[in-house]
């Protein structure tokens, strides 16, 4: 298990003045990565720090790292983060530990390092790598018990649940970075008292509140990763909107899992938060006494008292109306809460998801992008996805501008948001994710 260091010291302050500010997302004690450029210039690689992008391909050239992490540096010169990634945990944290140092009050490196900041609301984002292939949980018994009732009121959760980490294989190319725009999906649907299914736009399109777990390094074919080892292959986490089709799911789910509901569009945040940054936000994995307790190969000791992470979560709507004519800068403020929930509360770590996932000797490779599931919390009102917020479409959110949704409306944006903050440790972020709906196109 990742232990704490010098770089999660919470009295850490940066030369970057912005960093300092209390409530920012990129503290010193974060420094995530993402893939970003400016102008016509190509993508490369970067890390936050307050609101600025220290650009890693500039700082390459000036050789201000030694060892690992003049290694992993120069892996950083590169359009995605994969061959950093693959390096593995030992570049990683050598690179943070140099990152940290570099970017403290008082290093030696400031006057160097001050030119290659770039603003980042100034930065165009690109995913941070590669993604090679998306594999999303079902990680939240709050929320698979609601969305089993809803499709099953006779039996909302299956046998297998308590055993084995739920999952499918998604796919990978219609992965985007923040700021995605996509078009309402047409399928397959059948309403319930229909005597034959339609095609056409879905009815019930709605978002899943969700972590994304990135592999850094992978595994070899045939051989299992030991749950006591997955923190050396998970690099880091991100936020996930998994968009979903609830029309065209429910009538496509059965017997072999989401399909089309699922595979037109998934918006992930830009920022890999690493997992050596999220260990003080490590907490205790618990699981109701009448639960069983996981198999051998999903159990251990640190798992159980570190393997769940509190990382707060939430979500925000901002439809058409509240956009209207405002200036950007007040329209980023016109937004309504609709949920918050943790990660605390998932019924399986990212842990059990890894050790699970490879324990067939599957091999993951680094850049995989695996989803947690949506994370809803117990109570009704930290679900993580409309179908629970509006049982199933069956009460109506009334917003506070006296419009109201079931399912999501064309043009309406959802945005999520993530954050983990305790006493004694350095508040840290995840930024966000935004996307907006359009309309379906036309048929041809
Ligand atoms: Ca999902």
């Amino acid at each position: 298990m990742i232990s704490l260091n010098e770089t999660h010291d919470a009295s850490l302050t940066s030369w970057v003045n912005c960093a300092n500010q209390s409530g920012t997302d990129f503290p010193i004690q974060n420094l995530p990565f993402a893939v970003f450029k400016t102008g016509t210039e190509p993508f490369r690689c970067g890390v936050a720090i307050g609101n600025q992008i220290l650009d890693l391909k500039a700082i390459s050239t000036l050789k201000p790292f030694e060892g690992k992490a003049a290694e992993a540096l120069t892996a950083c010169a590169s359009e995605t983060l994969n061959p950093f990634m693959d390096l593995g945990f030992e570049h990683w944290s050598a690179m943070r530990l140099s990152l940290s140092r570099a970017l403290r009050a008082g290093s030696d490196l400031e006057s160097q390092l001050k030119p290659c900041l770039i603003p980042m609301d100034k930065a165009e984002f690109a995913l941070p790598c590669q993604i090679r292939d998306y594999t999303d949980f079902y990680s939240s018994i709050y929320h698979a018990t609601a969305v089993g009732s809803l499709f099953r009121p006779d039996n909302p959760l299956l046998p297998n649940y308590k055993w084995v980490p739920i999952g499918y294989h998604g796919r990978a190319s219609s992965i985007e970075v923040t700021g995605q725009s996509f078009h309402r999906p047409v399928g397959q649907t059948k309403a319930p008292d229909a005597e034959q299914p339609s095609f056409g736009p879905c009815k019930r399109l709605d978002y899943e509140l969700e972590m994304g777990v990135f592999i850094g390094q992978g595994n070899t074919l045939g051989d299992a990763i030991p749950l006591q080892k997955t923190d050396q292959h998970i690099f880091g986490m991100c936020l996930l909107n998994d968009w979903s089709a609830r029309d065209m799911q429910a009538w496509e789910y059965q017997p072999l899992g989401p399909f089309l509901a699922k595979s037109f569009a998934s918006t992930i945040s830009p920022w890999i938060v690493t997992l050596e940054a999220l260990a003080p936000y490590r907490t205790e994995y618990q699981r109701p006494a009448a639960d069983p307790k996981p198999l051998p190969y999903l159990s251990s000791d640190e798992n159980s008292s570190l393997g769940a992470l509190d990382i707060q979560l939430e979500v925000l709507l901002q439809t058409p109306a509240m956009k209207g004519s405002q200036t950007p800068v007040a329209q980023k403020q016109c937004m309504e809460k609709l949920s918050q929930s943790s990660f605390r509360h998932s019924y399986w770590t990212i842990g059990q998801m890894v050790a699970h996932h490879a324990s067939n000797g599957c091999n993951l490779q680094s850049g995989d992008l695996l989803g947690t599931g949506t994370q809803s919390g117990p109570k009704p009102e930290e679900a993580g996805s409309l179908l629970e917020l509006t049982k199933g479409g069956k009460q109506p959110l009334n917003l506070t501008n006296g419009e109201q949704r079931t399912f999501l409306q064309d043009g309406d944006t959802v945005v999520m948001r993530g954050w983990c903050e305790k006493e004694g440790a350095a508040r840290i972020g995840f930024g966000e994710v935004a996307a907006t709906l359009l309309p379906a196109k036309a048929a041809n």
